[in-house]
């Protein structure tokens, strides 16, 4: 397993639509591996596979709170498809590693019903409600290369990418020695 370099907004490749897996192989569980070691490295909760670069529609998640104990409780979600949706709306203050040290209160639906394969490629179905619900929610947006800026008001997603095409700009500079 290796730990993979997070791409970060501005950047194309985060705005591009992932494709469906079609075969659930050692490539695909490989890829998955890789995901879960960075998503705890970073650390975050969840990642999409476009995310390390990867367009496939591949997501790893870890929520549980005490994430550094053993046993780990990661998931994986292949292919995954929101079958229902409740009216109910949640707010949770969200964040995200393609878009580092910004946050904002983003509205979903409460609960989500939906369809994924799992990491041995098996179909499966998850109710999901609280903070899952957002999370994958969150993950599947990425898939159709959507951030959560992009549900803000242009000028507060105008602000933040600037903020973050600095940030870029400064990191770069900084690695010279
Ligand atoms: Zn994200």
């Amino acid at each position: 397993m290796s730990i993979q370099k997070i791409l970060t907004e501005p950047n194309k490749i985060l705005r591009q639509k992932s494709i469906e897996v079609e075969n659930v192989d050692k490539d695909i569980q490989k890829l998955m591996d890789d995901m879960l070691e960075t998503v705890y490295a970073a650390p975050g909760i969840g990642l999409a596979a476009i995310q390390i670069g990867v367009p496939k529609r591949v997501i790893v998640m870890d929520i549980s709170r005490d994430r550094d104990k053993e046993p780990k409780n990661p998931m994986y979600f292949i292919n995954p498809k929101i079958v229902w949706k409740s009216e109910n709306l949640n707010i949770y203050e969200e964040g995200c590693l393609s878009v580092p040290n910004q946050f904002a209160e983003i509205n979903r639906p409460k609960e989500c019903h939906f369809k994924y394969l799992d990491y041995n490629g098996e179909p499966q179905e998850k109710k999901a409600d609280g903070l899952l619900a957002t999370c994958i929610q969150h993950e599947m947006d990425h898939l159709e290369g959507i951030l959560f800026i992009d549900y803000l008001s242009k000028l507060k997603k105008t602000m933040i990418i600037k903020k973050l095409s600095k940030q870029k700009k400064e990191a770069v500079d900084r690695i010279v020695v």
